[in-house]
């Protein structure tokens, strides 16, 4: 099977490149930024806030995630229910970097991740693909953004959902955000030694999906 880790920050245009740049390879797009929206909204469905201040083994044996695929797209259930919409949101993002912190949380996700990628052609994004959970990808790239233009692309989104935000508040929530992934102590973003840095600051989106297209082409 032929897998692609892309790995990198928030807001760098992970999830539409690599959904675009999949389906034009052919092969299935794991978004697994969503497995952790998912629990993290398990959590805060339990009255849990970001200080998981709660009893995060019991919370987990009772939670049910699955990832299901309808056309190509990937669809998120929680304990059966269909949250792929739900799990969009400013607060879920926090929530999702909160309980992605925890080893329990790692450990119950990653088995999910390798499967799918042992049965598909795959291209993965996340934050510690290249690095721990398929550290034999068959390419691994990092992609990046400066956090301006990041911040902008993610404001951009946000706004065409309708939610009322600002560019401060996504600026400030997605600088943060990146702080505890890469500080974090188990699994934190970072590029793995033999990733390609692909920086998308002056791409445009379809220029963006060419650049990965090729790095993945050149390599398989
Ligand atoms: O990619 P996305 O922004 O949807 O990810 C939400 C959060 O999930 C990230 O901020 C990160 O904390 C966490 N995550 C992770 N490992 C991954 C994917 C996402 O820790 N492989």
């Amino acid at each position: 099977m032929i897998n692609v880790a892309i790995d990198g920050p928030a807001g760098a245009g992970k999830s539409s490149i690599s959904r675009c740049a999949a389906k034009k390879l052919g092969y299935i797009y794991v978004d697994t930024g969503a497995l952790y929206r998912t629990v993290g909204l398990k959590f805060s469905l339990c009255g849990a806030d970001t200080s998981l201040d709660c009893d995060i083994e019991r919370i987990l044996a009772d939670t049910s995630v699955d990832i299901k695929f309808s056309n190509g797209e990937q669809r998120v259930f929680l304990d059966g229910s269909d949250v792929s919409d739900d799990i969009r949101t400013p607060q879920a993002s926090m929530m999702a970097s909160a309980v992605s912190a925890k080893p329990q949380v790692r450990a119950f996700l990653l088995e999910m991740q390798r499967k799918l990628a042992r049965e598909n052609n795959v291209l993965m994004d996340g934050r510690d693909i290249g690095t721990v959970v398929l550290p034999d990808a068959t390419v691994k790239i990092y992609l990046t953004a400066s956090a301006q233009v990041r911040a902008n692309r993610r404001l951009k989104e946000l706004l065409e959902k309708g939610e009322k935000v600002t560019f401060k508040e996504v600026y400030d929530d997605m600088v943060k955000r990146d702080y505890n992934d890469m500080h974090r102590e188990i699994a934190p973003l970072k590029k793995a030694e033999d990733a390609v840095v692909a920086d998308t600051s002056d791409c445009s989106f379809d220029e963006s999906v060419e650049l990965v297209l090729k790095i993945v082409r050149e390599r398989i």
